[in-house]
């Protein structure tokens, strides 16, 4: 099941420090660098937040491959004040944001939920609970997301096993995000709390792992989501090590990139760094590409036929009578890339 995976390696519990390990933990390729090792190869990015995220962003990762993504509701940098804004984030994933990225030819979903901070404010998180079940159901939508534990809380916990509920009768994946610190207890607090609900492990994608959570992650059954980071905790090159002692079975690689430092370009650029490192493009393409379908595609919403083949994206187009196109803005579109002039 674990490819490569020797028992007697310790897993290492603070990879940066190791003894003897110097190795760096990131390292940023450059375009010209990567585009011939990756020519050819189909990315799918299962976690990242567009909405934070400018049109370079979107042609740049058309230009590299990626032609599907997930965007998981989270919290946007500061708290909401009001049930409307929540309902008008949530409609945006549903609507504006996957209108937008069609427009740049990549295939967008998305999963829904209430992150863990904004679960904290209990009052609030009632309103959005009764809410939720709307947009769950919408097109597009394929899982409950991304949820699961922040500080910790008590009322983290009690928002976290309603929406596992919700993703059950939903009949929708589980998209957990585990905490920054303490990760280690909240990734085993969250996965023992899924399985005490009767979710199917196979059904759960466990988010931003690292060296010290990923064995009990997959031992347990659950998918093991990797977040590259470019200047902090989980690295590309980390990212190859990972591979190269776990194999590829359930285990994907995504940007997480949002409104802070980070790089929608992760995926492609750790593919190339996995195949300059002589790792075989079968076990890129199942955690660049595959295994996130395998996973999100339970919730029935995934047709590959929709991004495996190129499309044309019509950018005169309008989505509520608003094209992304700016007065005078003509656009030219072929299948190497996207121009707006
Ligand atoms: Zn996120």
């Amino acid at each position: 099941m674990c490819l490569n995976h020797n028992e007697n390696t310790p897993n290492p519990s603070h990879f940066e420090e190791s003894e003897g390990n110097n190795a760096p933990a990131h390292r940023d390729i450059a375009w010209n660098e990567y585009s011939e090792l990756i020519k050819g190869m189909r990315f799918f990015d299962p976690h990242i937040h567009m909405v934070s995220r400018t049109t370079d962003d979107y042609q740049a990762m058309y230009q590299a491959g990626i032609v599907a993504l997930i965007e998981p509701a989270f919290w946007v940098g500061q708290p909401r004040t009001g049930l409307a804004s929540f309902k008008d984030y949530y409609s945006s994933l549903v609507g504006w944001e996957r209108f937008r990225s069609s427009q740049f030819g990549i295939k967008h979903y998305c999963t829904m939920g209430l992150n863990s901070r904004e679960a904290n404010n209990e009052p609030l998180a009632e309103q959005v609970m009764e809410i939720l079940p709307l947009y769950a159901y919408k097109e597009g939508v394929v899982g409950i997301g991304e949820i699961g534990f922040d500080d910790q809380t008590p009322a983290e916990e009690k928002y976290y096993r309603l929406q596992l509920e919700l993703a059950k009768k939903a009949n929708l994946p589980v998209q957990i995000h585990t905490p920054h610190r303490d990760k280690k207890k909240g990734t085993e607090r969250s996965m023992a709390i899924a399985l005490e609900h009767g979710l199917d492990p196979s059904w759960v994608i466990v988010d931003h792992n690292n060296e010290e959570t990923v064995k009990s992650v997959l031992d347990q059954g659950f998918y093991a989501a990797f977040t590259i980071y470019p200047f902090t905790k989980m690295g590309n090159e980390r990212m190859v090590k990972v591979v190269e002692q776990y194999g590829p079975e359930r285990i994907m690689v995504n940007s997480a990139a949002d409104w802070g430092i980070s790089d929608p370009l992760a995926i492609p650029k750790t593919a190339a760094l996995m195949k300059m490192r002589g790792i075989s493009d079968e076990t890129i393409k199942k955690v660049t590409y595959q295994n996130a379908i395998d996973a999100f595609g339970k919730s029935g919403q995934i047709d590959v036929s929709d991004f495996e083949q190129p499309t044309e994206s019509d950018h005169t187009a309008k989505f509520h009578g608003n094209s992304i196109l700016r007065g005078g803005q003509q656009p030219v579109a072929n299948k190497n890339s996207l121009l707006i002039q």
